[in-house]
C-alpha cells in the first residue's frame, strides 16, 4: 500500500504494483506486465515455428512456457469483465464510473438545492439567524434534583451546511421537526444537575422551518415533535441573514450529497 490524493483532496490509501513498482495498479493489471507478456508470447511463437531445437527438451519447454504465459495474460485480460458496480449491481463499469451513481448525485443535489433555497426563505420570515435572540427550555440543579427552566439565549451559530432535502417535511413523517442544529449561548446564569456552569447549549429550529411546501400538518404528528423535538421560540429575530457562500455552490452541494448520501458508509 501507499498514499495518494483523492479528487476531493483527502489523503487514500493506494496499490502499489509488486511487477513494476508504480502506484495505483497491482500486478493483475499492470501494463508493463502485459506488455512482457505479449512480447514473451510473440518471441515463444516464432520459436516454435522453426528448427532451431537442438534438443527435444528445449522445444518442450517452450511450448510449456507458451501455455504458462497465454495463461497468465488471458486471466489479466479478463480480471474485471464479470465484476459489479458496487453501486448499481450492474457489470461493465465500476463505482466511479456508474451513469446510475453520477445520476443520482445530479437529482439529489437538484432537491437539495430547491430545498435550500425555500429552507432560507423560512429561516428568514421568522429572523432565524445568528444574533437572533430565543427562548429554549433547559434542565438546571434545583435543591437535590433538577428543573426545566425557560432561558433566553442568544444563536451563535447555524450549521447551514449540513441541511440537505432529506430534511424536508413530509406528509409520512412521524414527527413534526426540523434537524438544523444551533449553537446557542445562554444569557443569564444557569447551573446544570452536575453543578456544572451552563453557558453554551445545542438546540434544534422550529419544525415550521422544514415545511417548505407548506403541507398540512396533523395534530398528532405536532404533538410528538412538540414533545421530542420542540425547537426553540423566537423572542426577537434578526432583518439580515446570510449562510455561507457554500450554501447554493453546486459543487460544494454535490460533494455533501456524495459523501452523506450517495458514498454514505
Ligand atoms: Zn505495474
Ligand atoms: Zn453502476
Amino acid at each position: 500500500m501507499a498514499y495518494t490524493y483523492d479528487e476531493n483532496g483527502n489523503y487514500k490509501r493506494t496499490v502499489r504494483c509488486s511487477h513494476c513498482w508504480e502506484k495505483g495498479h497491482n500486478k493483475s493489471s499492470c501494463p508493463d506486465r502485459k506488455k512482457q507478456l505479449q512480447a514473451s508470447i510473440k518471441t515463444l511463437k516464432e520459436r516454435l515455428a522453426t528448427d532451431e531445437y537442438e534438443y527435444d527438451y528445449g522445444r518442450e519447454n517452450d511450448q510449456r512456457r507458451l501455455v504458462n504465459v497465454t495463461e497468465q495474460l488471458s486471466k489479466m485480460m479478463n480480471k474485471g469483465k464479470g465484476r459489479k458496480c458496487s453501486y448499481c449491481d450492474e457489470t461493465g463499469h465500476n463505482r466511479r464510473s456508474c451513469p446510475k451513481r453520477k445520476q443520482d448525485i445530479g437529482i439529489y443535489s437538484a432537491e437539495t438545492r430547491t430545498y435550500r433555497e425555500k429552507f432560507l426563505e423560512k429561516m428568514r420570515e421568522i429572523g432565524l439567524g445568528v444574533g437572533a435572540i430565543v427562548r429554549e427550555t433547559i434542565r438546571v440543579q434545583k435543591d437535590d434534583g433538577f428543573e426545566d427552566v425557560a432561558a433566553l439565549a442568544y444563536v451563535e451559530s447555524v450549521d447551514w451546511l449540513s441541511v440537505d432535502h432529506r430534511d424536508k417535511w413530509s406528509d409520512n413523517d412521524y414527527y413534526y421537526k426540523s434537524n438544523c442544529n444551533l449553537g446557542l449561548r445562554l444569557l443569564g446564569d444557569y447551573v446544570n444537575r452536575w453543578g456544572e456552569k451552563m453557558s453554551k447549549v445545542g438546540a434544534v429550529a422550529p419544525a415550521s422551518v422544514a415545511n417548505t411546501d407548506n403541507l398540512h400538518v396533523s395534530d398528532e404528528a405536532r404533538e410528538r415533535g412538540m414533545r421530542g423535538y420542540p425547537g426553540v421560540e423566537i423572542v426577537s429575530g434578526v432583518d439580515s441573514i446570510h449562510p455561507p457562500k457554500e450554501f447554493f455552490d453546486d459543487e460544494a452541494i454535490a460533494k455533501w450529497i456524495t459523501s452523506e448520501i450517495v458514498d454514505a458508509k
